[in-house]
């Protein structure tokens, strides 16, 4: 018999006690009234205890009690103690969590709804210098760079910002913010200046070896032209050694051209201009088809007239490269389209061919500095494997993004979209 069936049986039994009593003595109407009564009183004994125990939290032992009220302390004694083991185990947690990321090397710091400061860990007092007294502070306050209260506002973390510490500017670091929970945001700061140093010596070298490279290369190119004016065919070997030289040196040419451009488009300022896209792409096209063989190859489409706000040289280059690839990688008889259009929330700059196409797993790396897809063709074709990687560079400056879509055998489609937010009029002064 459960603890409400025995509570049930016994009020009966009452009743039944009360009725035959009752009955008795002629007294049944009072004596239930009384047994009533003191039910009553007892139920709201029972409430009184039970509402005393747990409003100091039902922590303690409960009082002793027996039926059903013995059952109801018990359950909830129970559900109690569960809960104090579960918060105790969170705490553990908490309590580990927060000392692992104290010892963390890089800073990390909890951000509420209004960029307030919740919680940081040691790594951020010293990088970021905040201090204890900070918290519930806004950190746009204390970290005042305008990059980085723009990169707070704008809600898109997919990237990092990179700005100096606000305690030591020879200090560089890498900042990132990570949304998590309702509203929460951790910001990570990483210290990159050794990164930094070396990405920029690196750039340094390759600038200085390449601009270097250019006077002998030039020399050396000068003096080849003046050996074949008088080499006079006797010697088939001297002729197909000066022709190969000359071949190497426009190849090296060619590499040192791309590796400076490569490098001004990573250290130059933009110098932005509003630029005619169909008049820069009617020359491109008109320029790359006198060098073809092949009767008008170029299909150019111009289906739209926008112009659009970027640096001329640099979008001269990356269309360039665009239109040359797609020549030099499919037959020398087929068509290769060239489109400019708009679409609701872009402007796309489309070259598609019917070439050799592009292996699945190349499309993710061509835009790689030096990276050459392996395939068998019954022609030589040269190249530097920088040419994509401009493209993205400067597609990169001007806000824009490049889409490859290829199939092997059948031929490419790379689509450059630039945002409208590049839109400008045809003059920029009306
Ligand atoms: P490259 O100087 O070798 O042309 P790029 O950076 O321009 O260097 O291109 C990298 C590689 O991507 C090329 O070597 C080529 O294998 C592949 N590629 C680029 N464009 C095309 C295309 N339109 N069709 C097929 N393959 C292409």
């Amino acid at each position: 018999m459960n603890a409400w069936q025995k509570e049930i049986s016994i009020v009966l039994l009452l009743l039944i006690i009360v009725s035959i009593v009752g009955g008795l003595t002629g007294f049944f109407q009072p004596m239930l009234f009384i047994l009533v009564l003191f039910l009553l009183i007892y139920q709201v004994y029972q409430i009184s205890r039970f509402e005393k125990w747990i409003s100091v939290g039902g922590r303690r032992r409960y009082p002793e009690t027996r039926g059903i009220w013995e059952e109801i302390y018990y359950h909830v004694y129970r559900i109690k103690k569960t809960e104090k083991k579960r918060k105790k185990k969170l705490g553990k947690i908490i309590d580990q969590f927060r000392k692992s990321t104290e010892a963390l090397p890089d800073a990390a710091v909890v951000l509420g709804n209004n960029d307030e400061i919740e919680w940081e860990n040691k790594a951020a007092r010293e990088v970021l210098g905040l201090k204890q007294s900070d918290k519930g502070q806004r950190i746009p306050n204390l970290i005042r760079f305008p990059e980085f209260i723009s990169y707070l506002r704008s809600g898109n973390y997919n990237e990092a910002v990179i700005i100096p510490s606000p305690i030591d500017d020879r200090i560089t670091l890498e900042v990132r913010v990570v949304a998590y929970g309702a509203g929460l945001r951790l910001l990570l700061a990483q210290d990159v200046t050794q990164l930094k140093k070396m990405e920029r010596m690196r750039k340094d070298f390759v600038a200085n070896v390449s601009h270097e490279l250019r006077t002998p290369l030039t020399v050396l190119k000068g003096y080849l032209e003046t050996l074949q004016d008088m080499d006079d065919g006797n010697s088939p070997l001297l002729t197909t050694s000066f022709k190969e030289m000359q071949a190497q040196t426009e190849r090296m040419q060619h590499l040192v051209d791309d590796l400076l451009l490569l490098t001004r488009l990573e250290t130059q300022q933009k110098k932005p201009q509003c630029i005619n896209v169909p008049e820069l792409l009617s020359q491109i096209c008109r320029e790359s088809d006198t060098l073809e063989t092949a009767d008008r190859r170029i299909k150019l489409t111009l289906q739209s007239d926008a112009h659009i706000f970027g640096e001329e040289q640099e979008l001269r280059s990356a269309f360039t490269n665009l239109l040359s690839n797609a020549l030099k990688y499919s037959p020398q008889d087929s068509v290769v389209k060239v489109r400019w259009y708009e679409t609701n929330d872009s402007m796309v700059l489309e070259v598609e061919d019917q070439g050799e196409g592009i292996a699945a797993a190349d499309i993710p790396r061509i835009t790689e500095r030096f990276y050459r897809c392996e395939v068998k063709r019954n022609r030589k074709v040269n190249g530097t494997g920088l040419g994509l990687a401009i493209v993205k560079h400067v597609l990169m400056r001007h806000d824009a993004k490049l889409n490859i879509a290829s199939e092997l055998g059948k031929g490419s489609r790379f689509s450059c979209h630039f945002p409208v937010t590049r839109l400008c009029a045809a003059n920029p002064s009306i």
